[in-house]
């Protein structure tokens, strides 16, 4: 059945045709829901002026043209009332029922998204993301619906919108219903497409079409009865036809071989459809005796078929006058799916549903969705008919409105590195959809994200706990591994000269001479940073340098004298951290991100490998989790008056002035803003995250204190210095 360009126009076509092919259909359903479309959108109109409801009512029409069950027809009836009315998806549930109200919520969600993007690489990503949102594949059979409708009333619509819809019909939808297989809507989509992106060339080639069919009129009946009357000889009962080809597959041809169109030989294709499969490779014989095949444009697709499930036989011979004609040999059913597509699977035959079992279609789904996990049962897969296309990612837009794909899981840092490495490096989370979003949050397919950056933020090793990307992270680990060396030449050089202090030794001279490198090269290091480093991370002792500095004399005398001496008492080290190890003199200090402690807390310190002491609070779970042998005591140092930097998360009602009473609590107590973000959610609610300093536990109590007391504050948490 030929569905081009056919639109139903009344309502009881629709009830009719769809009883004709589905006896037991609830039409009661398909007539409350034409019923609720027609008051809904009743005083709207399209832009022909028509009432609105000739919309819904043509793509319902379509829907069921294809033959589609009643909910995906009572879909097309119903398509924009969540969009363009007041009505909403609870309302739909409550009168049409679960099913329905998630097809119509999936039809609006997929309207929403904007094509937006000038290139084409980003078109498949497109196509993928409306995959993945058409969780059922009814959502995507009405979608296509909907948008053919629309292309085929295009010509009212004001010149800008006409081209972006008909590219984006181009680039998008149409290529989705080839996916599908439906070919007839394929390429109707096409060819309305190309009329409106490049209506010189359609009508030329529309022209000279129509004037080849013209011309080989009688060729062509002349054909088709002597094949005919072949079959005829052999009693084998045959539809044939000769069909002209679509006028954009034809400028598809011209462009791709560079052809005139008076080059394009095959413009008519013959076919042959036939009851059974053995029945199609007699006939290829019959034709091949008839005429002699040109060498090499044979194709077996009954036995190889395509992805999306295409099977026939085509071959090209050397027909009368020496013209070279095309034919195509197929079944019934092989001739249903070429034009249908997956709707073929969908539609009812005989009053009843297409059996979830089939494992044809299964199968076909699979391949043409790129299907990539194994499933363990397909009938799981098709029972609800409901699937999950892309299992395995997500795709979400950028703020110019490109798509970008992730792994599932992905989280705000997985974009922020796809974007520059620096932007990776410095996100402290992300507005998703318009909210702030944690670095741990996990992107979903059609979010909206927005990066945002802090010019003090830099990767620590947490971050890898929550990265799925490979880019993201390399980088962060080689962030990581840069500061820790940075950080061990630091130590290694700073215990160096410690050592040789105590010999008198002054280590910058001792660069300057080069006896330093000296040495390094004796332990095959390039230069005396790699030597640092090895003994900053505690590969090397920094003694090993005065066995070569020091003659062997002096130290056995130094030995001698050091134990007439009293020891020297342990030092408690001072550091600029504002944080005492016991024990141990001039270590490196730096706080953990986890829990980020404050002079106050009760903490606790972890040695780690070659990166000093790391602070936690006592009870922080990641310590806890830790090899207890490397835990210390540490303590604050009241001495130092060091302010730190923590993030401090308010929720708040939104109204004016709120901004200015919460940061004059941080100016009249005396800490300052580093940095803030504050988002409006909705006319309601304020969300913000200030990172400020503090000197102390006390402090920053009070802080808190005072800002629970502004007016319309309703929640302060004190988070980590993410
Ligand atoms: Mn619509």
């Amino acid at each position: 059945m030929n569905l081009k360009g056919k639109s139903i126009v009344r309502f009881g076509e629709i009830q009719d045709l769809v009883k004709s092919y589905y006896p037991d259909a609830d039409l009661d359903l398909l007539r409350h829901a034409y019923i609720y479309s027609a008051q809904v959108h009743q005083g709207q109109s399209r832009r022909s002026g028509e009432p609105y409801l000739v919309h819904p009512v043509a793509v319902a029409g379509i829907l069921a043209q294809m033959r589609l069950d009643e909910a995906s027809v009572a879909t097309g009836l119903l398509h924009d009332t969540v969009e363009d009315t007041l009505t909403t998806v609870d309302t739909l549930e409550q009168d049409f029922g679960k099913d329905i109200a998630l097809l119509v919520d999936g039809v609006t969600k997929i309207s929403k998204i904007e094509f937006q993007s000038k290139e084409e690489r980003h078109a498949e990503n497109f196509r993928k993301m409306i995959l993945a949102m058409s969780r059922d594949i009814r959502v995507l059979l009405v979608k296509l619906a909907d948008r053919l409708h629309n292309m085929r009333t295009l010509d009212h619509m004001p010149r800008e919108a006409r081209q972006r819809i008909a590219r984006e019909t181009m680039e998008i939808y149409a290529p989705l219903a080839a996916r599908l297989g439906i070919y007839w809507m394929w390429t109707e989509l096409e060819d309305l497409a190309f009329r409106h992106l490049e209506p010189e060339r359609y009508e030329l080639i529309k022209t000279s079409l129509e004037e080849s069919i013209k011309l080989k009129e009688v060729h062509v009946n002349n054909i088709l009865r002597i094949i005919q009357e072949k079959l005829g000889q052999y009693t084998i009962e045959a539809v044939t036809k000769g069909r002209s080809k679509e006028i954009y597959s034809i400028n598809r041809k011209m462009l791709a071989q560079n052809l005139e169109f008076d080059q394009i030989h095959d413009v008519i294709a013959f076919r042959i459809i036939l009851i059974s499969v053995n029945e199609c490779y007699a006939v290829l014989g019959l034709i091949h005796s008839l005429w002699r095949p040109v060498p090499g444009r044979f194709k077996d697709y009954i036995a190889m078929p395509k992805a999306n499930g295409y099977q026939s036989l085509h071959t090209t011979v050397i027909g009368p006058e020496g013209a070279r004609i095309e034919i195509q040999i197929r079944t019934h059913e092989m001739d249903l799916i070429a034009e249908e597509g997956i709707a073929a699977h969908w539609s009812y035959k005989e009053g009843k549903a297409v059996e979830a079992e089939d494992a044809k279609v299964v199968n076909w789904l699979r391949q043409m969705m790129e299907w990539q996990q194994d499933m363990d049962d397909p009938r799981e897969f098709f029972e609800n008919v409901r699937v999950d296309l892309y299992p395995d990612e997500v795709y979400v837009f950028t703020p110019k409105g490109e798509v970008k794909e992730f792994p599932k899981g992905a989280t705000p840092l997985d974009f922020a590195y796809s974007i520059h490495t620096e932007v990776g490096h410095r996100c402290v989370g992300a507005r998703v959809n318009g909210k702030m979003v944690p670095l741990k949050y996990h992107l979903l397919t059609g979010d909206s994200v927005e990066i945002v950056t802090s010019a003090h933020q830099k990767p620590s090793k947490d971050w890898l706990k929550y990265v799925k990307t490979g880019r993201a992270r390399v980088k962060i680990r080689h962030y990581v591994l840069a500061e820790e060396r940075e950080r061990s030449v630091e130590i290694g050089r700073a215990g160096v000269d410690r050592e040789l202090k105590k010999w008198r030794i002054e280590l910058n001279r001792a660069e300057r001479e080069g006896e330093i490198l000296k040495i390094a090269k004796e332990f095959s290091f390039k230069t005396e940073t790699d030597l640092y480093a090895s003994i900053g991370y505690g590969r090397i002792s920094p003694k090993v340098l005065i066995t070569r500095l020091v003659p062997p004399q002096e130290r056995e005398k130094a030995k001698a004298a050091l134990t007439e001496e009293k020891p020297v008492q342990k030092q408690i080290s001072k550091a600029k951290s504002g944080v005492r190890v016991q024990g141990l003199t001039d270590i490196l200090v730096n706080f953990a991100k986890c829990c980020n402690p404050l002079p106050g807390d009760a903490i606790r310190g972890f040695i780690t490998r070659g990166r000093g002491v790391t602070i936690h609070k006592q009870d922080c779970e990641n310590l806890l989790a830790t090899d207890s042998n490397r835990i210390v005591d540490v303590s604050w140092d009241d001495e130092q008056n060091l302010s730190r930097l923590v993030g401090l998360s308010i929720d708040a009602e939104n109204r004016s002035g709120l901004l200015a009473a919460i940061s004059g609590v941080f100016s009249s107590n005396d800490s300052d803003i580093v940095q803030a973000n504050v988002k409006t959610q909705d006319e309601l609610k304020a969300h913000g995250i200030f990172m400020v300093s503090v000197r102390n536990l006390e402090h920053l109590t009070r802080i808190m204190n005072a800002l629970r007391n502004v007016k319309g504050v309703e929640k302060v948490e004190r988070m980590g210095t993410v």
